[in-house]
């Protein structure tokens, strides 16, 4: 069997269409575009281009784009202060402060100061207690984009085994507790876990967020399972020339694909969703501020073209 490909750009470019539509429809009910509001503190070259990129595909989607750029030095008071003009700004529906902090601020407090109801990362601890009890809430983005990918693959998640690999905040918990919430029998390993293979061949569904190049192995995978590889590896590529590098996932690819039913692949999966759910939670948030029903998609949704 040679599993399905999984087409993240694809998918991500119908929802960035299906965003833009429907920010075309509410803007005028409500007077005024979305706007999303990104906080870079310091010069991380990978957040440089993640906000840039967040910023560009903001104003493509028909919304406002408003970067803030701090320095590496900003005092946690100066930070705070400036999410907290961001909450009442009326122009503003969604905050996102880029991860990862300069180590003297404390994430924890920053994503915290942000208004629950314009945090759409979903990381604020009000929105992970709801996803984590099963209300609707703002999901984070990752994970978002793994179930929008597996609810088009499987129309019923119910029953399902399914093994997150990797217990991060920001990717594998939320993603377990999603996965629950769709009623799927939810195992999660991390670095510390001895028996990963043999759980692995026992789930239909596999996410790997570790971080870990070739990770996932062939003789891991069940027959026909799904396997969402969300890790972003840079490594070596002589190959290429010297000094040359490409990027993987956290799944030795092409031979899972010979025994996975589908798969996506590194680049071009998981990446694109990323971002395209951030402009789907930052309509969301706009949409329920302004007391409008327009909300991007249901998760239940099978098409969002
Ligand atoms: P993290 O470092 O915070 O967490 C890694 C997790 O993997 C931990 O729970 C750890 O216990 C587990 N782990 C590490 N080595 C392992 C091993 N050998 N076996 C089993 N578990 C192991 O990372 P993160 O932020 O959750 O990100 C994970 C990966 O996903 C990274 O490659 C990151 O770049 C990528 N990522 C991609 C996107 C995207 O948009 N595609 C978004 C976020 C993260």
């Amino acid at each position: 069997m040679v599993a399905e490909l999984i087409d993240g750009r694809a998918f991500a470019a119908r929802l960035r269409a299906s965003v833009r539509d429907r920010v075309a429809e509410a803007a005028p009910r409500a007077g005024q575009a979305p706007g999303l509001a990104v906080v870079l503190v310091g010069h991380d070259p990978a957040s440089e281009v993640y906000v840039r990129s967040k910023g560009k595909q903001a104003l493509e989607a028909g919304m406002k784009s408003f970067e803030y750029r701090l320095p590496e030095t900003t005092r946690a008071a100066e930070l705070l202060d400036l999410i907290a003009r961001l909450n009442d700004d009326a122009q503003v529906h969604g905050i996102l402060v880029q991860l990862p902090l300069p180590a003297h601020l404390d994430p924890r407090a920053v994503i915290n100061a942000i208004a629950p109801h314009k945090d759409v990362d979903g990381f604020h601890i009000s929105n992970v207690g709801m996803v984590g009890t099963g209300q609707e809430a703002i999901v984070p983005c990752t994970p978002l984009g793994c179930m929008m990918m597996l609810r088009e693959r499987h129309s019923d998640l119910r029953g399902r085994t399914a093994l997150v690999i990797g217990h991060s905040n920001v990717v594998g918990k939320p993603m377990a507790r999603l996965l629950l919430n769709a009623d799927c029998t939810v195992m999660i390993a991390h670095k510390s876990s001895t028996n990963i293979p043999e759980l692995a061949r026992l789930a239909d569904i596999l996410v790997v967020a570790a971080g870990v190049p070739g990770l996932v192995r062939a003789d891991w995978i069940k027959p026909g399972a799904t396997v969402i590889d969300v890790g972003i590896n840079r490594i070596p590529a002589p190959e290429r020339g010297e000094g040359r590098t490409r990027l993987v996932g956290d799944v030795d690819f092409d031979a899972v694909r010979e025994v996975a039913g589908a798969i996506t692949p590194v680049p071009g999966g998981v990446g694109p969703m990323t971002i395209a759910c951030l402009l789907a939670n930052t309509l969301s948030a706009y949409c329920h501020q302004h007391g409008l029903d327009c909300a991007p998609l249901d998760l239940d949704e099978q098409d969002p073209a």
